[in-house]
C-alpha cells in the first residue's frame, strides 16, 4: 500500500488525507497543535462559500466544481454542515468591485439575479440603500460551518484507519526523501505533502520569500430586534459596495451575525499577535457606518482575530519538490474550494504537480 506523511491538519491537510484514503493510500497526519486545531485558518463557525469573483475569473469558474466537491464530502461525513443562504454585492460606484464581478458572472453565464435600489427597503431593509446602484445577487452560497466540517472530517479520517498525530510540530523537511524531522523523531512515507498554512514559509525558502502571513479580524454581533427576522433570511454578502471590502454572514445556524473589514487585515505574525483589542471591534463595527442601518443598536459579542496565508496575486500555490508536494490554497480565500483541493492534491500526487498546479490557480507553475 502507498504511504503518504501529510504536515498541517487544516482544511487542506484534511481534504488531502479523505481524498487519498480514498484511492487506497494509508495517510498520517502530522500537526503542530491539538486536532482540531483551534489556531489553524480553517477554525471559525463558519467560511463563506460564494460565486463572486472580480478579476479572478479562474476562481469563479472553479466553484461549480467546488459545490460538487462537498456534496461528495458531505455524503462521507453523513452531514451537511452548510447553509445555503445566497450572496448578495452592492454596487455603489461603476467599476467598482461589485461591477466587474457582475460581468465576470455574466459572462461565464453563472446564475445570477439583480435587485434595483428601489426594491431593496424590501429585500434587505437592513442595508442602508442611499447610493446603492443595485445588489447583486447568487442564489447558490453561504456560509460553510467549517469547524463542523473539520470535525467531520476527523471523525471520518479516524474511522478509516487514518493515523492523526496531534502537539507534534514539524521542524525540518527532506523534501527528496519525503522524511520529516518531529518532536518525536523522525518519519517517512512513499510521498510528503506539507500543507502548513502560515507555517509553510517556515519550513521552505520559496514561501518564506513569496508570501506572507495577514491578520484578519471579525466581530461576532446580535442585529437589533428590528431586523432580526430581515436578518433571519438574509442572504451572506462579499461586498458593500465601493472600496469597503466588507463582507460577512448573516445569522445561520444559532449562530451570531459575523461582520468583517477586508481594509483592517494587514500583514502580522500569528505567534505574537492573535489577542484582539477593542480597537479591532471599533474599527470593524464603525465601517458599517453608512452601511448597516441603526448600526449603534447592533450588540457587539466577541472579535475573534486569525491569520491566513497570502500568496503573490492572491492565487493558490501547488509546487513539486522530489517525492514532496507543498501546498497553499489560501490567499485568504481556500476555504471554499478545500474540498476540491483535497481532491487535486491527490491527482498531484499520482500524476503531473504542474498540471494541477496550473488547475488549482489558472497560472503554470
Ligand atoms: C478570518 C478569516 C476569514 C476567512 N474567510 C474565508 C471565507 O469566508 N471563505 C473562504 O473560502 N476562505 C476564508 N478564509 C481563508 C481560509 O480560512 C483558508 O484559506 C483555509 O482555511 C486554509 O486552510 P489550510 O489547511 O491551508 O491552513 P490552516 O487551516 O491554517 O491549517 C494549517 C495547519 O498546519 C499546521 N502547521 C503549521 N506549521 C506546522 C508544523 N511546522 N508542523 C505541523 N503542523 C504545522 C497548523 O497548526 C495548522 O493547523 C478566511 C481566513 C481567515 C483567517
Amino acid at each position: 500500500m502507498n504511504t503518504a506523511l501529510i504536515v498541517g491538519g487544516g482544511i487542506n491537510g484534511l481534504c488531502t488525507a479523505r481524498a487519498l484514503t480514498l484511492r487506497g493510500w494509508q495517510v498520517t497526519v502530522v500537526e503542530r497543535e491539538p486536532l482540531p486545531n483551534p489556531l489553524s485558518a480553517s477554525w471559525d463557525h463558519h467560511r463563506l462559500i460564494r460565486s463572486h469573483y472580480a478579476g479572478q475569473p479562474h476562481y469563479a469558474g472553479r466553484m461549480a466544481q467546488a459545490y460538487a466537491a462537498w456534496d461528495r464530502l458531505f455524503t462521507d461525513i453523513d452531514a451537511r454542515p452548510y447553509v445555503a443562504r445566497g450572496v448578495f454585492a452592492l454596487s455603489r460606484n461603476a467599476g467598482d468591485w461589485t461591477d466587474i464581478a457582475r460581468a465576470e458572472l455574466a459572462s461565464a453565464n453563472m446564475q445570477h439575479q439583480i435587485i434595483p435600489p428601489e426594491d431593496l427597503p424590501k429585500t434587505l431593509p437592513m442595508v442602508e440603500s442611499e447610493g446603492v446602484r443595485y445588489a447583486l445577487v447568487t442564489q447558490d452560497g453561504g456560509a460553510l460551518l467549517s469547524d463542523r466540517i473539520v470535525e467531520g472530517l476527523l471523525r471520518w479520517l479516524t474511522a478509516r484507519g487514518v493515523t492523526l498525530i496531534p502537539d507534534c510540530p514539524v521542524t525540518q523537511v527532506d523534501a527528496d526523501t519525503a522524511m520529516i524531522q518531529t518532536a518525536r523523531g523522525s518519519m517517512q512515507a512513499d510521498r510528503l505533502i506539507v500543507a502548513a498554512g502560515v507555517g509553510l514559509p517556515a519550513l521552505n525558502p520559496w514561501f518564506a520569500q513569496n508570501t506572507h502571513a495577514r491578520r484578519a479580524t471579525v466581530v461576532y454581533a446580535d442585529p437589533p430586534a428590528a431586523y432580526c427576522a430581515a436578518w433571519q433570511n438574509a442572504p451572506a454578502w462579499v461586498d458593500m459596495g465601493g472600496q469597503d471590502d466588507l463582507w460577512g454572514i448573516p445569522p445561520v445556524a444559532g449562530l451570531p451575525l459575523k461582520l468583517g473589514y477586508g481594509l483592517h487585515t494587514q500583514p502580522g505574525d500569528p505567534e505574537t499577535q492573535r489577542d484582539v483589542t477593542p480597537d479591532d471591534t471599533a474599527t470593524i463595527l464603525n465601517a458599517y457606518r453608512g452601511r448597516l442601518r441603526d448600526l449603534d443598536q447592533y450588540t457587539p459579542i466577541k472579535t475573534v482575530a486569525n491569520f491566513y496565508l497570502m500568496a503573490p496575486s492572491q492565487d493558490f500555490v501547488l509546487r513539486g519538490q522530489g517525492r514532496t508536494l507543498w501546498l497553499s490554497a489560501d490567499s485568504g480565500h481556500g476555504f471554499k474550494f478545500g474540498a476540491l483541493t483535497g481532491e487535486d492534491a491527490a491527482d498531484a500526487i499520482t500524476g503531473d504537480w504542474r498540471i494541477v498546479a496550473t488547475r488549482l490557480s489558472g497560472n503554470p507553475p
